[in-house]
């Protein structure tokens, strides 16, 4: 059984898809690691690390000949690849309803192509879950890059020449990211406020310190579809939330945004009406902004200044902390791997609930119901 791990050659993909620490284990296992030279430069890691830790390394075509398993952070084009075995699996984030055509030549080309982030949010599946491990650091840098861009301090300040106050920070979606946001925020000093649509969030709020703003008396206010993942609302519901927005928002200096529903673009929760009314030099950070934006003149890639204020749109903020992304997407990986190894076979053999939710081909075929159906 021989696993590659190939460089990224997606543009600011500083990410790597194993590490020494995962190679070892791998070898571990019984399997061979062969990883193409430069893989993980971008973060931190030299080849000599992982020649250490057990792997050949090699140009890429050397890594990918005859690999059973290839692992990567984000979807390589299928002309990267070396011709795979058919069946050779390709593990990674494959962006699955984002690059529908690349999953098709994944089946022409008959890999059998699994998509980490499909993987379903079961307790044993936690360790394994790309999504959260990933969000978990961007909620952390989304609140240092607005720090970075904020021209005032984030902690009430004491000083002899007189007291500067604590910045408010306002996150809207309170998933992984903006759990850590939240706490990333206390931890610098702000007073921070929060609002979800999952009334479920509510309490985990308050147990980090800050205050949460809900919509309330609004038919569907629980707002939790399957997984734990936020439904699509009510037009009721958006325009009550929009005008709680509104005069919250007029009062924030930092406002973090991080609202997602699986499978459509981000839920527009700022207009630019609502930017003017913020006070200059504020800043806004857009999470969503790859997935459609949940701010009003975000751009992806960019920061712009819309009526004094920021609004900050990185891409890819995960490859921002590479080594720790890296760390953290490589066990997800091995997790996942490891827990399904056939110690005779000396191969991972998925089971159906798990097979079923994050195989995207096989046989030539798209098979996945959630990317059919969607
Ligand atoms: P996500 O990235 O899909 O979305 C981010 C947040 O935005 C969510 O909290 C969502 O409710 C919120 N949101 C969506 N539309 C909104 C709107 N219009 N206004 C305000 N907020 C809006 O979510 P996530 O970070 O992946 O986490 C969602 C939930 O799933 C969490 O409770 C998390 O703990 C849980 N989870 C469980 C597992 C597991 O059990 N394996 C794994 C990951 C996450």
């Amino acid at each position: 059984m021989k696993i590659a791990v190939i460089r990224e050659l997606a543009p600011g993909e500083r990410r790597v898809a194993a590490t020494p620490e995962t190679v070892k284990k791998f070898i571990a296992l019984g399997a061979s690691v062969s990883v193409e030279a430069g893989a993980g430069i971008s973060a931190s890691i030299a080849d000599a690390d992982y020649a250490a830790a057990g792997a050949s390394v090699g140009d890429r075509a050397a890594a990918l000949k005859d690999a059973d398993i290839v692992l990567s952070v984000q979807g390589p084009a299928v002309d990267s690849l070396g011709g795979q075995k058919p069946g050779a699996w390709l593990v990674a984030g494959l962006n699955p309803f984002g690059e529908r055509a690349r999953v098709d030549a994944y089946a022409a080309a008959g890999l059998e192509a699994l998509a980490m982030e499909f993987m379903p949010r079961i307790t044993r599946a936690q360790s394994m879950d790309i999504l959260s491990s990933q969000s978990n650091l961007s909620g952390y840098k989304a609140v240092l890059d607005a720090a970075s861009e904020y021209d005032r301090a984030f902690p009430m300040m004491m000083t002899a020449a007189g007291t500067i106050s604590a910045a408010k920070v306002f996150v809207m979606g309170v998933g992984v990211a903006g759990l850590q946001a939240i706490a990333t925020a206390r931890r610098l000093g702000a007073q921070v406020s929060a609002t979800d649509v999952r009334s479920a969030t509510k309490e985990q709020i308050e147990s980090l310190g800050a205050k949460p703003i809900f919509v309330e008396n609004v038919k569907g206010i629980e707002g939790e579809g399957s997984g734990g993942y936020a439904t699509e609302m009510s037009e009721e519901y958006q325009k009550a939330q929009a005008e709680l927005v509104s005069s919250h928002i007029a009062k924030q200096d930092i406002v973090i945004t991080t609202a997602l529903i699986p499978g459509r673009s981000a839920p527009r929760l700022i207009s630019d009406a609502q930017i003017a009314t913020m006070r200059p030099g504020s800043v806004i950070v857009d999470l969503a902004v790859e997935q459609g934006g949940n701010v009003e003149g975000a751009v992806a890639g960019e920061v712009v200044e819309r009526h004094g204020v920021k609004i900050v749109g990185h891409r890819n903020v995960p490859s921002r902390l590479a080594a720790d992304a890296s760390a953290l997407f490589s066990r997800n990986l091995y997790n996942f791997l490891s827990a399904f190894w056939d110690k005779e076979k000396g191969a991972p053999e998925l089971d159906e609930e798990i097979g079923n939710a994050i195989r995207l081909t096989k046989d030539g075929k798209v098979v996945n119901e959630r990317l059919l159906s969607n």
